[in-house]
């Protein structure tokens, strides 16, 4: 048994080294910090280099990047999108407005943080964050999944009825 134990965890270490050099990245913008992902993914910042690689379906995506600040309308489509993807799965908070509501703080209709309702694995701060940032960032999340630390998704099914009833506090589900 302890055998069987030792192998599996090394196994998900290796699988976890293996994964931090090919994630996909959803990218549906939610909001203006969306404008510097063009720099980061082409030529000259060149994302790719890293394995990090734009794409267009929630079930083969292993990151949710919320590009910024998230109204009662969207947050119920991104809690969709992110319920179709597959562990494991991480999400990136992009642009201080998920981290607090940005210059959105005293707006009725823009939610103040993202982690209520959704586990962040990583936050990117700035307004908008410039395309080193948002590397700096990816960069730390592909540090966390190579540790075992980027477990937002585990935390998630862990406590889904705390997740649920702020997501139903905004959403009146
Ligand atoms: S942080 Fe700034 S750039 Fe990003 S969504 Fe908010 S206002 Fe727009």
């Amino acid at each position: 048994m302890e055998l069987q134990e030792t192998l599996e965890e090394g196994y998900v270490e290796i699988l976890d080294h293996l994964r931090k050099r090919s994630l996909w990245m959803l990218h549906y913008c939610t909001a203006c910090g969306a404008i510097e992902l063009p720099p980061t993914i082409t030529s000259r910042f060149d994302a790719e280099r890293f394995g990090i690689a734009p794409f267009v379906t929630s079930r083969q995506s292993d990151i949710l990047l919320v590009t910024g600040y998230i109204n009662i309308k969207t947050l119920k489509r991104l809690i969709t999108v992110y319920e179709q993807m597959l562990p494991p799965k991480y999400v990136i908070g992009f642009g201080s407005c998920t981290i607090n509501g940005g210059i959105y703080w005293d707006s009725y209709a823009v939610l103040k943080r993202l982690d209520l309702y959704l586990p962040v694995d990583v936050y990117i701060a700035g307004c908008m964050p410039s395309p080193m940032a948002v590397l700096e960032g990816f960069r730390t999340l592909m540090k966390l999944i190579d540790e075992g630390k980027a477990n937002g998704w585990k935390k998630y099914i862990e406590n889904y009825d705390y997740y649920k009833a702020n997501q139903r506090k905004v959403l009146k589900w």
